[in-house]
């Protein structure tokens, strides 16, 4: 003898009831079969719905219709012209009309009722599936459960007397000749012969009581899904199917929130170590999960992750409460006086404060109760009115070997703290079967999620980004990971996902990752952008290893980097305004940084590609001192005096190098030396200076009339009309054998700025267009300087800084 259970998905359609049919046929051949059916998908609910309408003198017809018409059309297409089948049908769907007109008229939907009621699923679905079975040829017959099994009459969730519903199953079947046996799941009676339900998701339950009874080899559950997964596979992409797990396990992770089995399934199983094995009904081939009562033999310590939501925190908290037995004894009895199931309860050692994990819809009633126990404690102040939050989900992980590995605990809760996942409340079985965690519902996602990729992704993380300014770098930048993505995938186990992008006109998110292969056309659709709205999208999205880059040169952008990293959203930027703003303003982010987790990285704003920054970072973080700089830093200054020969046009070369995009649109900036300053300044501050722009010597080589020019245009005429002046300096330089170079240095704490003429020999003379080089004197490396030289402007190199950045955020 066989069970085979089929859940509400199972059966919600014509096509996947003869799925059922088939495997059903299939598995007889060899052996007896009883199959379990819940009612159609959704049509529970749909009962429930029609009952609280009617309860509300509210019109239940439309709901009803649906059902009438969802029931006759399987019954006129799994049993054509078959006009006892139509009958019967149709003589369940009117007495159910009536049950309803009854409670409308009535008033009232007491728990009695609302079983009478919700059985009409499983009698109408079971009794259609016999007649389809019977139709198509297999030797089947249905019986009714409520003759087979017997409760309590606890309604909506009826203990089993498993004495005399055993033996009315041994009895029965020994008994009864056909091959297959449809029994509906989910409904029993009591002793009195009323119709009782063993509760939501009840049909697993019947499936295994059958199976206890009849001391079956095993139980099989089918369902929407192939087995019970590492997570929910609706909220974690990335779960995957556990192949072997123990009942403590299964029942833990049932108990938690995984819906796939409805939890006291397994008591009556696992007392007669009866296997249960969770299959997909549309892919029977899948090996699903086994539930039995060996440990499962893993690497991983954990075995699944689950959560319940809508929760609701009690804390009952008060200086009266320390020392005083008694209290927890009260405050639980009150609650189970009122029928209130705890989920989850922690303490304090310090006895200050109870925690309680109920169900939402139970905390009104929880607090009236609790406030109303301890009123004379509350009225002497001794402790506070019970305190309630709503909003909130446990998360739990499951593993019966957790208890022999250290750590795990710490890692969860650093995990969820780097993705800014605030905890509520923590609770660990004794047993360390299970550690949950309380949080807020709107954080489950990103917590299973990061949950997820810590414990069974080991190696695979996903890193979301959210980029603004796609300007010339933009554009490479995402030319690059789209080529890049797969490599990523294979050789560093990093999934590189753009979900947001955006312009100074329209922003564009996509949950699941925006197609870079058509991106323009996309953005260009986009919504109207503005920071903050992006902001708000990124936060919106909540995704966990949330990156936000910046390929602006706007302040107000820049300006938005603390609102992102307060959210442990990651910021990349090659915009150099934060870095070389006032030295609190950048403190303040390398704090906000470090507070939240969230990597703030900006190797780009020097050398554009060259790793300087993060160079000089590890020279620091390994010990070392930094004693000197001395660096060119400018790839357009560089490309101006490698070009400017004497006899030449200084004006006719600055504006060469402006129509060949090295020099920003007003080349003032890079040719007073200010944006050299902001380089040396973020150098001096990484190498641990507290220094601000004014605190740069900057000895200007442009004339007054150069730098006192209105515009742009005005600008360039004034560099004609000094020719002159410019004439001289190449000239001298050039007499000397020596090359024109604009350095910036940081000695001893003082950093400048400036021309300066280099002779031959000099690290700096065969500089060539637009490099730069950098030249770190440490402890280290005294007298032979560490040199970073190469290419330190242009689209593509700066791209791939950026790009380095972002992968570094993965390495935090
Ligand atoms: P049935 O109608 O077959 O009884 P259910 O809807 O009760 O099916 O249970 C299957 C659903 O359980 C899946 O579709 C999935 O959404 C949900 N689920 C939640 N957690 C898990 C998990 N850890 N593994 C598998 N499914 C899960
Ligand atoms: N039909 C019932 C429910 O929806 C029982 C089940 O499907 O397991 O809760
Ligand atoms: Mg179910």
């Amino acid at each position: 003898m066989r069970v085979l259970k089929f859940g509400g998905t199972s059966v919600g359609s014509v096509a996947n009831i003869n799925q059922v049919i088939k495997i059903v046929s299939q598995e007889a051949k060899n052996d007896r079969i009883c199959v379990v059916v819940s009612a159609v998908g959704g049509v529970t609910d749909m009962l429930m719905q029609c009952g609280l309408q009617a309860a509300k003198k509210e019109d239940y017809n439309p709901v009803f219709k649906e059902l009438e018409t969802k029931h006759l059309q399987f019954v006129s297409e799994l049993v054509p012209n078959d006009s006892e089948a139509v009958e019967e049908t149709q003589g369940l769907l009117n007495d159910l009309n009536s049950l309803l007109n009854g409670i409308y008229l009535i008033n009232e939907l007491s728990p009695k009722t609302v079983d009478k009621l919700l059985a009409y699923g499983e009698i109408l679905s079971s009794s259609i599936i016999a007649r389809a079975m019977y139709a198509q040829g297999l030797d089947a017959a249905r019986k009714d459960s409520r003759d087979l099994i017997t409760t309590n009459d606890k309604h909506t969730k009826a203990g089993v007397n498993y004495k005399v519903t055993n033996s009315q199953l041994d009895y029965y079947f020994a008994k009864a000749k056909q091959q297959i046996t449809v029994l509906p799941g989910f409904i029993a009676s009591s002793a009195t012969g009323e119709t009782t339900t063993l509760g939501r998701g009840g049909s697993d339950f019947t499936a295994a009581i059958v199976a206890a009874a009849l001391d079956v080899d095993q139980v099989e559950i089918y369902t929407d899904v192939s087995g019970m997964y590492t997570a929910n596979p609706k909220l974690v992409k990335q779960a995957k199917p556990i192949e072997s797990i123990s009942y403590h396990e299964a029942m833990e992770l049932s108990h938690f929130g995984a819906k796939v089995l409805y939890p006291p399934t397994i008591v009556p199983v696992m007392s007669k170590n009866i296997p249960i094995r969770i299959k997909n009904t549309m892919a029977p081939e899948d090996a699903g999960t086994l539930i039995h009562n060996k440990e499962g033999i893993s690497d991983n310590p954990i075995k699944g992750l689950s959560n319940i939501n809508n929760i609701a925190l009690l804390t009952l908290e008060g200086g009266g409460m320390v020392g005083i037995p008694g209290i927890s004894k009260r405050l639980f009895e009150t609650l189970s006086n009122q029928g209130i199931n705890i989920i989850l309860i922690t303490q304090a050692s310090s006895e200050h404060s109870i925690c309680l994990g109920v169900m939402e819809e139970d905390a009104g009633k929880a607090k009236n109760a609790i406030d109303e126990e301890f009123q004379y404690e509350i009225s002497l102040n001794k402790i506070d009115p019970l305190s309630l939050e709503i909003g909130l989900s446990i998360i739990a992980l499951v593993g019966d070997q957790m208890k022999s590995h250290q750590g795990i605990s710490g890692k969860m809760f650093s995990t969820l703290g780097k993705n800014n996942v605030n905890i509520r409340a923590i609770a660990q079985g004794a047993s360390e079967k299970n550690i949950s965690a309380v949080i807020a519902q709107k954080d489950v996602k990103k917590a299973l999620n990061s949950l997820h990729e810590r414990f069974f992704e080991a190696q695979r993380k996903q890193l979301n980004l959210f980029i603004t300014g796609v300007g010339n770098v933009g554009e490479k930048l995402l030319n690059q990971i789209n080529q890049q993505q797969e490599y990523l995938k294979k050789h560093l186990n990093i999934n590189l996902r753009v979900l947001g992008l955006s312009n100074s006109r329209k922003m564009l998110i996509d949950e699941n990752g925006i197609d870079l292969d058509n991106w323009k056309a996309l953005l260009e659709a986009g919504e109207p952008a503005t920071l903050d709205g992006f902001h708000e999208a990124v936060v919106n999205q909540n995704q966990r290893n949330s990156i936000f880059v910046d390929i602006t040169a706007n302040a107000d952008v820049a300006d938005m980097y603390g609102k992102y990293l307060k959210q442990s959203v990651a910021v990349v930027a090659c915009n150099k305004i934060a870095a070389s703003s006032e030295f609190s303003k950048y403190s303040e982010l390398k704090r906000l940084s470090k507070a939240y987790n969230a990597p703030l990285l900006f190797e780009t704003n020097v050398g554009a590609g060259l790793p300087i920054i993060d160079t000089l970072n590890n020279l620091i973080a390994s010990g070392d001192r930094v004693n000197r700089i001395q660096a060119v830093l400018s790839g357009s200054l560089n490309f101006v005096f490698n070009n400017f020969k004497s006899g030449e046009s200084f004006h006719d070369v600055v504006q060469a190098a402006k129509a060949e995009g090295y020099t920003e649109p007003d080349p003032r900036i890079d040719l007073s030396g200010v944006d050299v300053a902001r380089k040396i300044l973020i150098l001096a501050r990484e190498s641990g200076l507290k220094i601000n722009l004014e605190d740069i010597a900057n000895e200007p080589f442009l004339t007054e009339k150069n730098l006192n020019s209105t515009d742009v245009p005005h600008f360039f005429e004034t560099l004609k009309e000094d020719a002159a002046h410019f004439e001289k300096l190449v000239a001298d330089a050039e007499a000397k054998n020596h090359r024109l170079k604009y350095v910036a240095q940081l000695d001893n704490g003082k950093a400048s700025v400036g021309l300066q003429s280099v002779p031959e020999g000099h690290p700096f003379y065969d500089l060539k267009g637009s490099d730069n080089i950098v030249l770190f004197f440490t402890d280290r490396y005294p007298e032979q300087p560490m040199q970073i030289k190469g290419a330190g402007a242009g689209g593509d190199v700066t791209a791939s800084g950026l790009f380095a950045d972002i992968i570094r955020t993965a390495t935090y």
